[in-house]
Protein backbone atom coordinates (compact mmCIF):
# COMPACT_ATOMS: atom_id res chain seq x y z
CA UNK A 1 0.00 0.00 0.00
CA UNK A 2 2.67 2.49 1.30
CA UNK A 3 4.85 1.52 -2.00
CA UNK A 4 2.13 2.13 -4.12
CA UNK A 5 1.20 5.22 -2.46
CA UNK A 6 5.05 6.81 -2.79
CA UNK A 7 5.05 5.76 -6.45
CA UNK A 8 2.12 8.07 -6.84
CA UNK A 9 3.52 10.80 -5.44
CA UNK A 10 6.56 10.87 -7.03
CA UNK A 11 4.94 10.24 -10.07
CA UNK A 12 2.47 13.40 -9.72
CA UNK A 13 5.75 15.33 -8.45
CA UNK A 14 7.22 14.42 -11.76
CA UNK A 15 4.15 15.47 -13.92
CA UNK A 16 4.02 18.79 -12.06
CA UNK A 17 7.59 19.83 -12.22
CA UNK A 18 7.67 21.02 -15.65
CA UNK A 19 4.63 22.85 -15.16
CA UNK A 20 5.35 25.23 -12.39
CA UNK A 21 8.72 25.93 -14.57
CA UNK A 22 6.88 26.29 -17.83
CA UNK A 23 9.19 28.83 -19.88
CA UNK A 24 7.23 31.05 -21.86
CA UNK A 25 7.94 30.43 -25.56
CA UNK A 26 9.26 33.52 -27.34
CA UNK A 27 9.62 34.16 -31.33
CA UNK A 28 11.38 37.17 -32.21
CA UNK A 29 11.15 38.44 -36.11
CA UNK A 30 14.37 39.17 -36.13
CA UNK A 31 18.27 38.29 -34.30
CA UNK A 32 18.40 41.35 -33.09
CA UNK A 33 15.25 41.06 -30.95
CA UNK A 34 16.06 37.66 -30.45
CA UNK A 35 19.42 38.58 -28.40
CA UNK A 36 17.85 41.07 -26.36
CA UNK A 37 14.60 38.94 -26.02
CA UNK A 38 16.98 36.25 -24.64
CA UNK A 39 18.91 38.68 -21.96
CA UNK A 40 15.87 39.60 -20.62
CA UNK A 41 13.71 36.26 -20.18
CA UNK A 42 17.06 34.43 -19.39
CA UNK A 43 16.51 31.12 -17.95
CA UNK A 44 12.21 31.83 -17.82
CA UNK A 45 12.64 31.60 -21.46
CA UNK A 46 12.80 30.18 -24.98
CA UNK A 47 13.60 32.29 -27.66
CA UNK A 48 13.37 31.06 -31.13
CA UNK A 49 14.23 34.00 -34.22
CA UNK A 50 12.54 33.51 -37.49
CA UNK A 51 14.62 35.33 -39.85
CA UNK A 52 18.41 34.11 -40.30
CA UNK A 53 21.35 37.49 -39.39
CA UNK A 54 22.20 36.99 -43.35
CA UNK A 55 18.87 37.80 -44.63
CA UNK A 56 17.36 41.44 -45.12
CA UNK A 57 14.96 42.37 -42.50
CA UNK A 58 12.24 43.45 -45.15
CA UNK A 59 12.48 40.39 -47.43
CA UNK A 60 13.00 37.33 -45.06
CA UNK A 61 11.92 33.95 -46.96
CA UNK A 62 9.09 32.39 -45.11
CA UNK A 63 8.80 29.32 -44.47
CA UNK A 64 5.95 26.86 -43.49
CA UNK A 65 7.95 26.01 -40.02
CA UNK A 66 7.56 29.39 -39.38
CA UNK A 67 3.79 29.10 -39.16
CA UNK A 68 3.81 26.13 -37.17
CA UNK A 69 6.30 28.19 -34.62
CA UNK A 70 4.03 31.49 -34.33
CA UNK A 71 0.89 29.07 -33.76
CA UNK A 72 2.73 27.64 -30.78
CA UNK A 73 4.28 30.80 -29.25
CA UNK A 74 3.27 32.36 -26.32
CA UNK A 75 4.88 35.64 -27.43
CA UNK A 76 5.89 37.82 -30.25
CA UNK A 77 8.57 40.04 -30.24
CA UNK A 78 8.63 42.26 -33.71
CA UNK A 79 10.37 45.40 -34.34
CA UNK A 80 7.08 47.18 -36.02
CA UNK A 81 7.28 50.23 -37.71
CA UNK A 82 6.74 48.53 -40.99
CA UNK A 83 9.99 46.80 -40.48
CA UNK A 84 8.37 43.33 -41.00
CA UNK A 85 5.17 44.31 -43.19
CA UNK A 86 6.24 42.48 -46.16
CA UNK A 87 6.25 38.77 -44.41
CA UNK A 88 5.20 38.87 -41.42
CA UNK A 89 1.50 39.76 -41.40
CA UNK A 90 0.30 36.77 -44.03
CA UNK A 91 2.30 33.83 -41.40
CA UNK A 92 0.34 35.43 -38.73
CA UNK A 93 -2.90 34.83 -40.51
CA UNK A 94 -2.28 31.80 -41.34
CA UNK A 95 -0.87 30.80 -38.13
CA UNK A 96 -3.89 31.50 -36.21
CA UNK A 97 -2.75 32.29 -33.00
CA UNK A 98 -5.27 34.15 -30.44
CA UNK A 99 -2.37 35.32 -27.96
CA UNK A 100 -0.25 36.75 -30.57
CA UNK A 101 -3.47 39.25 -31.78
CA UNK A 102 -2.90 42.84 -31.96
CA UNK A 103 -3.33 44.11 -28.99
CA UNK A 104 -2.82 41.14 -27.05
CA UNK A 105 -0.26 41.18 -24.40
CA UNK A 106 1.47 38.39 -26.33
CA UNK A 107 1.99 40.74 -28.94
CA UNK A 108 5.43 43.01 -28.24
CA UNK A 109 5.74 45.99 -30.94
CA UNK A 110 9.47 46.88 -29.79
CA UNK A 111 9.01 50.26 -31.75
CA UNK A 112 6.79 51.45 -28.98
CA UNK A 113 8.04 54.16 -27.06
CA UNK A 114 11.08 55.02 -29.97
CA UNK A 115 11.37 58.29 -31.23
CA UNK A 116 11.61 57.03 -34.93
CA UNK A 117 13.68 59.46 -37.21
CA UNK A 118 12.78 59.86 -40.75
CA UNK A 119 8.97 59.90 -41.10
CA UNK A 120 7.84 60.59 -44.04
CA UNK A 121 5.41 64.19 -44.38
CA UNK A 122 3.36 62.76 -47.21
CA UNK A 123 3.17 59.24 -48.03
CA UNK A 124 3.52 57.69 -51.21
CA UNK A 125 4.33 54.07 -51.42
CA UNK A 126 4.12 54.41 -55.29
CA UNK A 127 7.64 55.45 -55.47
CA UNK A 128 8.68 52.10 -53.61
CA UNK A 129 10.17 53.05 -50.38
CA UNK A 130 9.76 50.36 -47.66
CA UNK A 131 10.67 53.19 -44.92
CA UNK A 132 7.35 54.07 -44.80
CA UNK A 133 6.82 54.53 -41.01
CA UNK A 134 9.83 56.31 -40.21
CA UNK A 135 13.39 54.29 -40.10
CA UNK A 136 12.70 50.41 -38.65
CA UNK A 137 16.67 50.09 -37.81
CA UNK A 138 16.71 51.50 -34.45
CA UNK A 139 18.21 48.91 -32.85
CA UNK A 140 21.93 50.39 -34.22
CA UNK A 141 21.76 52.78 -31.37
CA UNK A 142 22.69 50.73 -28.05
CA UNK A 143 20.32 53.82 -26.11
CA UNK A 144 17.16 52.36 -28.36
CA UNK A 145 18.31 48.44 -27.19
CA UNK A 146 18.25 50.12 -23.67
CA UNK A 147 14.83 51.07 -24.09
CA UNK A 148 13.73 47.57 -26.15
CA UNK A 149 14.85 45.82 -23.06
CA UNK A 150 12.90 47.25 -20.38
CA UNK A 151 9.92 47.27 -22.81
CA UNK A 152 10.50 43.58 -22.95
CA UNK A 153 10.88 43.05 -19.00
CA UNK A 154 7.48 45.12 -18.59
CA UNK A 155 5.37 42.69 -21.39
CA UNK A 156 7.06 39.24 -19.33
CA UNK A 157 6.29 40.76 -16.39
CA UNK A 158 2.64 41.44 -17.67
CA UNK A 159 2.71 37.60 -18.86
CA UNK A 160 4.52 35.90 -16.09
CA UNK A 161 3.98 37.99 -13.10
CA UNK A 162 5.90 35.25 -11.08
CA UNK A 163 9.58 35.42 -12.85
CA UNK A 164 9.26 39.20 -12.56
CA UNK A 165 12.07 39.62 -10.33
CA UNK A 166 14.11 37.32 -12.48
CA UNK A 167 13.37 39.49 -16.03
CA UNK A 168 14.00 43.14 -14.18
CA UNK A 169 17.14 41.38 -12.62
CA UNK A 170 18.25 40.55 -16.32
CA UNK A 171 17.21 44.03 -17.61
CA UNK A 172 19.70 45.76 -14.86
CA UNK A 173 22.34 43.27 -15.75
CA UNK A 174 22.05 44.18 -19.56
CA UNK A 175 21.72 47.53 -18.68
CA UNK A 176 24.12 48.04 -16.46
CA UNK A 177 26.80 45.85 -19.33
CA UNK A 178 25.50 48.88 -22.07
CA UNK A 179 26.39 51.35 -20.17
CA UNK A 180 29.62 50.18 -19.49
CA UNK A 181 30.50 49.94 -23.15
CA UNK A 182 29.11 52.95 -24.30
CA UNK A 183 31.89 54.57 -22.60
CA UNK A 184 34.61 52.89 -24.52
CA UNK A 185 32.47 52.83 -27.37
CA UNK A 186 32.63 56.86 -27.74
CA UNK A 187 35.40 57.01 -26.72
CA UNK A 188 36.81 54.54 -29.95
CA UNK A 189 34.63 57.10 -32.43
CA UNK A 190 35.17 60.11 -31.07
CA UNK A 191 37.95 61.42 -33.29
CA UNK A 192 35.47 60.76 -35.80
CA UNK A 193 33.05 63.06 -34.92
CA UNK A 194 31.50 64.67 -38.05
CA UNK A 195 32.66 62.27 -40.59
CA UNK A 196 30.62 61.06 -43.35
CA UNK A 197 30.44 57.69 -44.98
CA UNK A 198 28.06 56.03 -47.67
CA UNK A 199 25.74 52.95 -46.72
CA UNK A 200 23.86 50.62 -49.27
CA UNK A 201 20.74 51.19 -47.69
CA UNK A 202 19.78 53.52 -44.95
CA UNK A 203 20.44 51.20 -42.23
CA UNK A 204 22.11 53.56 -39.91
CA UNK A 205 20.89 57.06 -39.28
CA UNK A 206 20.09 56.24 -35.47
CA UNK A 207 23.60 54.83 -35.06
CA UNK A 208 25.45 57.96 -36.81
CA UNK A 209 23.06 60.29 -34.38
CA UNK A 210 24.14 58.58 -31.17
CA UNK A 211 28.39 58.54 -32.01
CA UNK A 212 27.84 62.03 -33.79
CA UNK A 213 28.70 60.66 -37.42
CA UNK A 214 26.44 61.33 -40.89
CA UNK A 215 25.86 58.20 -42.98
CA UNK A 216 23.18 59.85 -45.46
CA UNK A 217 24.30 58.82 -49.01
CA UNK A 218 23.18 55.57 -49.91
CA UNK A 219 23.85 52.85 -53.08
CA UNK A 220 20.15 52.47 -53.21
CA UNK A 221 18.18 55.56 -54.56
CA UNK A 222 15.10 54.64 -51.95
CA UNK A 223 15.16 52.33 -49.44
CA UNK A 224 14.72 48.57 -51.14
CA UNK A 225 14.84 49.71 -54.83
CA UNK A 226 18.57 48.63 -56.39
CA UNK A 227 21.17 50.86 -57.47
CA UNK A 228 20.73 52.40 -60.85
CA UNK A 229 23.85 53.77 -62.90
CA UNK A 230 22.15 57.53 -63.13
CA UNK A 231 22.15 57.26 -59.39
CA UNK A 232 25.46 55.26 -58.54
CA UNK A 233 27.15 57.83 -61.18
CA UNK A 234 25.88 60.46 -58.77
CA UNK A 235 27.23 58.87 -55.60
CA UNK A 236 29.90 58.76 -56.96
CA UNK A 237 30.92 62.54 -58.03
CA UNK A 238 29.52 63.59 -54.00
CA UNK A 239 31.77 61.14 -52.84
CA UNK A 240 34.33 62.63 -54.42
CA UNK A 241 33.74 66.24 -53.87
CA UNK A 242 33.08 65.46 -50.54
CA UNK A 243 36.22 63.18 -49.99
CA UNK A 244 34.21 60.26 -48.23
CA UNK A 245 36.28 56.96 -48.22
CA UNK A 246 33.89 53.95 -46.41
CA UNK A 247 31.28 52.41 -48.07
CA UNK A 248 29.28 49.97 -45.57
CA UNK A 249 28.00 46.95 -47.13
CA UNK A 250 25.71 44.19 -45.18
CA UNK A 251 25.40 40.49 -46.09
CA UNK A 252 23.00 40.47 -48.29
CA UNK A 253 23.33 43.35 -50.67
CA UNK A 254 25.11 43.82 -53.72
CA UNK A 255 29.30 43.86 -52.50
CA UNK A 256 30.32 43.80 -56.23
CA UNK A 257 28.01 47.21 -56.41
CA UNK A 258 29.81 48.79 -53.59
CA UNK A 259 33.19 47.61 -54.48
CA UNK A 260 33.16 49.29 -58.09
CA UNK A 261 32.19 52.41 -56.60
CA UNK A 262 35.08 51.93 -54.10
CA UNK A 263 37.39 51.21 -57.34
CA UNK A 264 36.09 54.37 -58.44
CA UNK A 265 36.68 56.62 -55.50
CA UNK A 266 39.18 54.99 -53.86
CA UNK A 267 37.21 54.26 -50.96
CA UNK A 268 37.19 51.17 -48.62
CA UNK A 269 34.02 48.45 -48.39
CA UNK A 270 33.72 47.53 -44.74
CA UNK A 271 31.53 44.76 -44.01
CA UNK A 272 29.18 45.41 -41.51
CA UNK A 273 25.76 43.60 -39.71
CA UNK A 274 22.62 44.59 -37.87
CA UNK A 275 22.26 41.33 -36.36
CA UNK A 276 24.11 39.03 -34.30
CA UNK A 277 25.99 36.12 -36.70
CA UNK A 278 25.45 38.14 -39.70
CA UNK A 279 29.42 38.25 -39.81
CA UNK A 280 31.81 36.04 -38.12
CA UNK A 281 32.46 37.71 -34.80
CA UNK A 282 29.13 39.21 -34.16
CA UNK A 283 27.21 35.44 -32.55
CA UNK A 284 27.42 35.93 -29.68
CA UNK A 285 24.84 38.78 -28.87
CA UNK A 286 23.99 42.22 -29.24
CA UNK A 287 26.51 43.74 -27.53
CA UNK A 288 29.53 41.78 -29.53
CA UNK A 289 27.44 43.13 -32.26
CA UNK A 290 27.97 46.61 -31.52
CA UNK A 291 31.59 46.08 -30.13
CA UNK A 292 32.10 44.68 -33.81
CA UNK A 293 30.43 47.86 -35.59
CA UNK A 294 32.32 50.41 -33.69
CA UNK A 295 35.83 48.87 -33.88
CA UNK A 296 35.57 47.90 -37.59
CA UNK A 297 34.65 51.38 -38.62
CA UNK A 298 36.55 53.27 -36.38
CA UNK A 299 39.10 51.38 -37.93
CA UNK A 300 38.06 52.11 -41.81
CA UNK A 301 38.03 56.08 -41.03
CA UNK A 302 41.53 55.76 -39.22
CA UNK A 303 42.82 54.36 -42.13
CA UNK A 304 40.64 57.33 -44.02
CA UNK A 305 42.85 59.59 -42.15
CA UNK A 306 46.12 58.79 -43.20
ZN1 LIG B 1 15.39 49.30 -44.22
Amino acid sequence: MNRIHSFFVLGALVYLAPAAQARLEIVATTPDFGSIASEIAGSRGAVTTLAKPTEDPHFVDAKPSFIVKLNRADVLVEGGAELEIGWLPALLDQSRNVKLALGAPGRISCAQGISLVEIPTTLDRSRGDIHAAGNPHYLSDPVNAKIVAEHLANAFCQLDPKSCDAYRDNTKKFVGQLDRKMEEWDKLLEPFKGQRMVAYHNTWPYFARQFGLSIDLFLEPKPGIPPTPVHLAEVVSRMKADHIHVILVEPYQNRRTAEAIAADTGATVVDVTQFPGGIKGTDKGYIELMDYLVTSIARALGEGKK
